[in-house]
């Protein structure tokens, strides 16, 4: 690893603290002797969500089931956990694990009206641009919230 500062390749390991979902490393340059800290984080293969702009972020069920509720998908819980099931499902099969905002958005709907024939139900849905709105949205925060670490991270 290299230091942020002056590119050295010697760094040293000064401490290291641990959560459930991450670890945290303060490291120290052997050449210049500046301070910084790494990140480590498991990642299982998975999705990767790319926006218009570029900026990219996991798929999870629970982030697209969570859109989808804040786009005004009426459906029961358990409906939208299938919904988003069958789209990780169904876009995992595409291209190289990238797909983008707009083909979550469209494919979401599509499998919400699925599941709005199977319950029988009348309910109200969103539109692709309703969603791909909220998804961006997210975006949109996610981006601000990186831009505020004030560390070089390492990934
Ligand atoms: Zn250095």
């Amino acid at each position: 690893m290299r230091c942020p500062y002056c590119q050295h390749d010697k760094t040293s390991v000064i401490e290291t603290r641990e959560s459930d979902e991450t670890i945290r490393r303060r490291r120290k340059c052997a050449h210049c002797h500046s301070r910084f800290t790494t990140y480590e984080t498991a990642r299982a293969p998975g999705l990767i969500v790319q926006d218009p702009l570029g900026s990219r972020r996991d798929f999870t069920q629970a982030w697209l089931a969570g859109a989808l509720v804040v786009a005004g998908a009426n459906l029961p819980g358990s409906a939208l956990k299938k919904v988003a099931a069958n789209v990780e499902a169904e876009l995992k099969t595409r291209g190289n694990g990238v797909v983008s905002v707009v083909e979550v958005a469209s494919t979401a709907v599509r499998e919400l009206v699925q599941a709005r024939t199977r319950s029988a139900a009348r309910a109200a849905l969103p539109t692709a641009e309703q969603v791909g709105a909220v998804l961006d949205a997210g975006f949109t925060a996610s981006r601000q919230a990186s831009e505020q670490l004030p560390l070089p991270i390492e990934r």
